[in-house]
């Protein structure tokens, strides 16, 4: 089997297995990895039988032009991972792929492709497969032709080396990887798109299995991994084993995590803190209690939150917590609240997000039956829908901006504040409008 995996690109920088697999546009130099396309590649290398090609045009910056002057087999499946911000674009590119090759199946994978399964089967006859799994379980399935469902313990070590791993940068300059100690969250939160994507289920991969993926990372020269589960710290025990197995191994570098900060504590935090840890990223959400319980969510205890913020500072850990702004309840005053909470707890970094309601249900069934790629803004991480109550989508896109920026101002950050969150923002939609104006001109495919 010929098959070619394709993650495109289109002129903004494109984090497609972030938010839940949906993907985050952002205007950055630095791109990251798409862990699962990693898995999926490392999957399908590893069966003879499979001729693999892979395209990170995301990571190479390779326009829809350049990468089509690119391919050059005459391939069997192609699978082109797409994303929330890109899939009209995506949709386009699969069109074009169709042409080339006629007699390929065309598959459409990520998120979003899921989300628009109905949409795509019944108005875009040149995609044959929209698939609805991740795209490793799906390559495992394709090339190896399993029944059942491959767990991420049964996963192969993640081979970077097919990859063009030397243009993952973190911001910091190091050379980043990402890997899974575990997948999936059992708490459920209504609006969490990793719930709606891997369902309730929890997955774990041995501490053993990780040490080894490390181990082959850092023998690349990738001196920074971030774990990209969703709740690190769920499982105490593993992350201790893994802890005392990087420090007994004596395996030196930076890592990154996600995890629900109140599961952390004093021991923990040092046994982290000597193993490496230089960051850890949390949601906190809303500051309205009654906001988080009517979206399912647990509200956190704060005295202790801004305790271990405060105990991280001391080790050197950078502290990023995640907001949402403008929940189908949230107000003018519930906003401000939410940002003095962002004011108290004195994170490193903040980063606010316009709420975007799942258009799937935890339980995997739609909402609303009403779901095409039109209500996804190109290029930009928001829909076109808004579900607040109370704030027009344009007063939550005034109040995104100035909080982030704001922060960083009252934190005392001036440098960071005009230089990474206003030009940025600045550059951002100059940017974005020139791509729409592209996409609407049909030059961009
Ligand atoms: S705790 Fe975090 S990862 Fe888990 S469901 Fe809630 S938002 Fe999603």
């Amino acid at each position: 089997m010929k098959l070619l995996l394709l993650r495109p690109y289109y002129g903004i920088t494109v984090h497609s297995d972030t938010h839940g697999d949906l993907g985050v546009s952002e205007l950055s130099p630095n791109v990251f990895p798409d862990l699962p396309l990693v898995y999926a590649a490392t999957i399908a290398s590893q069966n003879k039988s499979v001729e693999l090609d892979i395209i990170d045009a995301n990571a190479e910056k390779l326009t829809p032009e350049e990468t089509k002057k690119r391919i050059r087999n005459n391939y069997d499946h192609i699978v082109l991972k797409a994303s929330a911000p890109t899939i009209k674009c995506d949709i386009e590119f699969a069109k074009y792929f169709k042409m080339r090759f006629p007699s390929a199946k065309i598959a459409l994978a990520g998120h979003i492709a899921k989300i628009l399964k109905q949409w795509i089967e019944k108005n875009i006859s040149q995609i044959d497969e929209v698939i609805e799994i991740p795209i490793d379980v799906y390559v495992d399935k394709l090339v190896n032709r399993r029944n059942n469902t491959i767990q991420i313990n049964e996963f192969p070590s993640p081979d970077y080396s097919l990859f063009p791993y030397n243009k993952y940068e973190h911001d910091s300059g190091n050379l980043l990887a990402f890997v899974n100690m575990s997948r999936g969250c059992a708490m459920g939160c209504n609006y969490c798109p990793y719930a709606s994507f891997y369902g309730k289920r929890f997955e774990v991969r041995s501490p053993e299995k990780v040490i080894k993926d490390i181990e082959g990372i850092l023998n690349l020269g990738i001196s920074t991994i971030q774990f990209r589960d969703q709740y690190f710290t769920f499982n105490r025990k593993n992350v201790m084993d893994l802890c005392n197995m990087i420090i007994n191994q004596k395996l030196e570098f930076n890592w990154i995590c996600e995890t629900r900060l109140e599961s952390l504590d004093i021991q923990l935090i040092d046994l982290m803190v000597e193993s490496g840890l230089k960051m850890v990223c949390f949601g906190i959400e809303s500051a309205s209690e009654e906001i988080l319980k009517s979206n399912n969510r647990l509200p956190g205890n704060m005295e202790k939150i801004q305790e271990l913020i405060e105990y991280l500072r001391k080790k050197q850990v950078k502290t990023l917590a995640f907001y949402i702004i403008g929940f189908p309840d949230d107000t003018w005053d519930t906003i401000k609240e939410t940002y003095n909470l962002a004011i108290r707890l004195k994170s490193d970094y903040v980063k606010f997000a316009i709420y975007v309601p799942c258009v799937f249900t935890n339980n995997g069934d739609h909402v609303t039956t009403e779901i095409n790629p039109d209500l996804f803004m190109p290029f930009e991480n928001t829909m076109t829908i808004n579900s607040s109550k109370h704030l027009t989508h344009g007063e939550l896109e005034y109040l995104l901006n100035q909080l982030t920026i704001t922060y960083h101002m009252q934190m005392g950050n001036l440098r960071y504040s005009y230089e990474y969150c206003f030009i940025n923002q600045i550059n951002y939609k100059y940017v974005v409008k020139k791509l729409k104006e592209k996409l609407e001109n049909k030059t961009l495919i």
